[in-house]
């Protein structure tokens, strides 16, 4: 361990570090502008300069790596004088009109030049080299003339991103970042990330949704509200509004990193379009309950007792005329961990019905039924951390995780870039990750069993499957190995399309490397075959060894930012919260006595019945938070029709949306920085929500509303029902009582504490006690059930496949720009800057075929309906397939879509659809 002085106090460093590390680790400061902890050492500004004892010059201490018995001196005159000078020699050739102009802005090296003694105004050039705001883009403002060339944006950009938007250009004094080939930064494929931004030191670039909205009152770490990557993030407050979002270093998942949405995407906070108190239809105030003719679907605003009085006496008269078993629950994935149980709690407790699911439904039930078989638990196995950083070779099949999990992308291209990892990618797209791929299997929509397979049927044949950890932790492999002979190259080849030797190079690097991740998405899942697709998936990664191991794992990426949570809440028919199956004579009775009242063990509706069965009456009401069926289910079409029959539908919504059509009661909830509690991301961290700002109007949490609405039917004929118990009463006054309650009753969350989160634990569930650190990795010594099971899985064909009326296949996902049925996104001005319109992807083959030129609109068609769009013909998606998404109503790719289900798991298969295509 070298010993060195520094600054007269002696420290033991270990051999590897700089100067600069170690003085910052010991808490002395080093004025720096290139250097940047989350990049590597740069040593351009020349700042940091310090004496080092026996040396005749001083030293950068960003680059300089320290050695024992050396003896350095951080601060003395000559050192200030030379600083001086640099931050002279700056400030000579940079020019802020802002600050120029007596509007003062603060930024690292303005900040550095006052603590040096220097006027920067005096000191700065007078006059701008450069045009100011010299980028077209909605996001990143560009003022080359405070560019000190610290190439800090270039090395976020590459290091950080991976992206590689920024260069150089230029000789000396001339040199400035370019974007691309000097084009602008959209043109060179940046992704708007604002890592640049993040990183630069003196506002050359800048937030430019935000800029002039001064300096914040106080900032709140809080969660995103998109993904389920689960990035933490910082409210800037000031006057009551969120002026922007900023990053912190210090985040646990995304360190000062965060995607477009996150960071550019929050407008819709303070959107006009907010509801901000109850509204109901005109015909509940007026008519006793009787619908009038002409204006009696009018939305009228009203108080909360009103409106929470017609709610309650709604659902009461339904449950009396048709029994409970007609109510149906649609919880959020967009809402907290807190939430989500109320709901869970007022379907069971309340109503006494099982029948509560969420858009978990729609997304990862494949996984979450194959999981739970194979492995004894559904969750993401491992972390996003240990894949990045010690995954040998992974796998990634159905997820085009660049746009739906942007910063988990950005991780995986670092752990390409940096260590090598030999990434595979299985797609039918040409998605984005496939830039950065070993190997790019472009299999047809529908064959991930046989792909699989086949990969699985040549690692047997070269004997690379990890006998010894299949005896010891799994079961079934013997029914597994007649089933894979039959997968040869020649025949996976022809049912895929992928070459027979990409299949031969890819079972090599599964096969020899390790540890292998196995990561996947929705292109697996939402299939008719989507349980058995994971199935595949499991059984690959057994077979290797590959479970319970940094590195490694089965890994679906969860879409919403609270969809692990929602579920690990029990808002899911056949579970309470914590997984708990409501069929479990001991769980029923658990439940029984916490809450004093819960339905019979008996598993019930999904979303994908509930629906249909409000069309056939056989359910009456439907009470949803935070979902828009309407644009999110598959067939919307038939949604519609269903939701038009139903009898009774309440909505708490932060906007109206195309659901709230059908809604009788539209109940005003709150935006994530208008409440506090906890949401659980894709890897099972539990993380703290903080409230920023109040509630904007007399809109409330949706845990409030639950709460209120729980007590006011508590004190009906349905509270003489519930018997006296510990967890009985909901007299929640802040979400702190409700994870106490959780706490009690499900084990996973036993351990989770507010004070733990606040102290800054990182806890992954299971957290089975308030001493236990959390699981990174799930598996590591036993699974669930003992020993973990091969499932033996055929290629079968899809549920509706082109023919000669629709020949053409439709698949569906999401954009970069936005989310889901884009409630947000469509209300964020410069998300709509750069995708303001739907687009249909076409291959310029297929292109050609249809005469398409000068027909910037296609017409697809299927068997359930059509929609129009603009078509974007690109090489993205191969000839023969249509790629379109849901994030536009009025061109809805769920018009097009089937609700054929898988038979397990009730998802609609999402992916695969026979359509056809005509100019318009
Ligand atoms: Fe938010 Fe996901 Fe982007 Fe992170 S990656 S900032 S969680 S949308």
């Amino acid at each position: 361990m070298p010993t060195l002085i520094l600054d007269d106090c002696t420290i033991e460093t270990s051999g590897q570090a700089t100067i600069l590390e170690v003085a910052r680790a010991h808490g002395i400061v080093i004025p720096t502008l290139c250097a940047d902890p989350e990049l590597k050492p740069f040593g351009g500004c020349r700042l940091c300069l310090v004496e080092v004892e026996g040396r005749n010059q001083p030293v950068a201490a960003c680059t300089f790596p320290v050695a024992d018995g050396m003896v350095v001196r951080t601060d003395t005159p000559a050192l200030r004088q030379e600083r001086r000078f640099v931050l002279r020699a700056l400030l000579r050739h940079f020019h802020d009109a802002g600050y120029a102009d007596g509007r003062k802005e603060d930024n690292e090296l303005i900040r550095w030049a006052g603590a040096y003694g220097l006027d920067p105004r005096r000191e700065m050039h007078p006059t701008p080299f450069y045009p100011i705001d010299s980028d077209p883009n909605p996001f990143v403002w560009v003022d080359l003339n405070k560019c000190i060339r610290c190439w800090r944006c270039v090395r976020a950009c590459a290091e950080i991103q991976g992206r590689f938007v920024w260069g150089m250009k230029g000789k000396g004094k001339a040199v400035h970042p370019i974007a691309g080939l000097d084009t602008d930064l959209l043109s060179a494929r940046c992704e708007s990330c604002g890592a640049c931004v993040a990183h630069c030191p003196t506002g050359a670039l800048d937030n430019k949704p935000s800029l002039g909205a001064g300096r914040p009152d106080r900032l709140v770490a809080s969660i995103c509200s998109y993904c389920g990557v689960g990035c933490t993030l910082e409210f800037n407050v000031k006057d009551e509004r969120i002026i922007r979002v900023t990053s912190r270093s210090d985040a646990p998942v995304n360190g000062n990193h965060l995607c477009v949405k996150g960071r550019y995407g929050h407008d819709y906070i303070h959107h006009s379009d907010r509801v901000l108190r109850p509204r109901v239809r005109r015909y509940l105030l007026e008519s006793d309950g009787k619908a009038l003719e002409g204006r009696a679907w009018e939305w009228v605003e009203t108080d909360w007792e009103t409106a929470l009085t017609i709610v309650a006496d709604k659902l009461l008269a339904i449950r009396r005329v048709h029994g409970a078993d007609t109510i149906g629950f649609l919880s959020s994935a967009k809402c907290l961990n807190e939430e989500n149980y109320l709901m869970n709690k007022l379907a069971r407790q309340v109503f006494g019905v099982h029948h509560i699911d969420h858009c978990a439904r729609l997304c990862h039930s494949s996984s979450t039924a194959a999981l739970s078989y194979t492995l004894g638990s559904a969750a993401m196995s491992n972390s996003m951390d240990d894949i990045a950083e010690q995954a040998a070779v992974a796998l990634v099949i159905g997820s085009n995780t660049t746009e739906q999990h942007p910063v988990f992308a950005t991780r995986l291209r670092q752990a390409v870039l940096r260590r090598g990892l030999k990434l595979i990618v299985a797609d039918p797209r040409r998605i984005d990750l496939v830039d950065f791929a070993a190997l790019h299997l472009r299999h047809r929509p529908g064959t991930d069993i046989a792909l699989l397979n086949g990969l699985m049927h040549l690692i047997l044949t070269n004997g690379w499957e990890d006998r010894a950890y299949i005896a010891a932790r799994t079961e079934g492999f013997e029914a597994l190995e007649p089933t894979l002979r039959a997968y040869t190259p020649e025949r996976v080849s022809a049912i895929t399309g992928v070459p027979e030797r990409d299949l031969h190079r890819a079972a090599k690097w599964l096969g020899t490397l390790k540890p292998g991740a196995a990561i996947w998405g929705m292109g697996i899942t939402q299939h008719t075959m989507g349980v058995a697709n994971v199935y595949a998936l499991s059984n690959l990664q057994l077979m290797r060894g590959n479970i319970g191991v940094a590195g490694g794992g089965a890994n679906p990426l969860r879409g919403q930012n609270n969809v692990q949570g929602a579920c690990d809440m029990g808002a899911l028919p056949n579970v309470y919260p914590g997984y708990q199956p409501v069929t479990d004579g001991a769980v029923h009775a658990k439940f029984q006595a916490a809450w004093g009242r819960v339905p019979e063990p008996k598993v019930g509706m999904t979303v994908t019945e509930m629906i249909p069965a409000l069309g056939q009456g056989r359910m009456k009401a439907l009470y949803i938070m935070g979902e828009n069926p309407v644009m999110s289910d598959p067939d919307v079409r038939h949604v519609r029709q269903c939701l038009a029959k139903a009898e009774f539908v309440v909505l708490q919504e932060i906007f109206p949306t195309e659901t709230s059509h059908y809604a009788d009661v539209l109940l005003p909830g709150v935006s994530v920085a208008e409440k506090s509690g906890t949401v659980t991301n894709t890897e099972r961290r539990v993380q703290r929500v903080r409230q920023a700002i109040a509630p904007l109007g007399e809109a409330k949490p949706d845990w409030q509303i639950l709460t209120a609405l729980a007590q006011r039917l508590l004190a009906s004929e349905l509270g003489r029902e519930i018997a006296p118990a510990p967890y009985r009463e909901w007299n929640y006054t802040d979400t702190s009582a409700i994870i106490e309650e959780i706490r009690a009753l499900t084990p996973l969350y036993a351990g989770v504490t507010y004070a733990r989160l606040e102290a800054g634990e990182r806890l992954q569930w299971p957290v089975p006690s308030l001493d236990h650190p959390g699981t990174p990795v799930l598996h590591t010594e036993r699974f669930p059930i003992g020993k973990a099971r091969f499932v033996p899985v055929e290629h079968l064909p899809e549920a509706e496949l082109p023919d000669r009326d629709y020949p053409y296949l439709l698949t569906t996902g999401r954009v970069l720009y936005h989310w889901h049925g884009a409630e947000m996104t469509r209300r964020v001005a410069s998300l709509m800057q750069v995708y303001g319109e739907p687009r249909i992807e076409l291959n310029p083959q297929d292109a050609e075929a249809l005469r398409l030129n000068g027909h910037r609109r296609v017409r697809v068609v299927s068997r359930r309906g059509e929609i129009v769009a603009p078509v974007w013909v690109t090489e993205r998606v191969p000839p023969g397939i249509v790629f379109a998404h849901f994030h536009f109503p009025e061109a809805n790719a769920n018009e097009l879509t089937h609700a054929t289900l898988d038979p397990i798991s009730k998802i609609p298969a999402y992916k695969i659809s026979a359509v056809r295509v005509e100019p318009v």
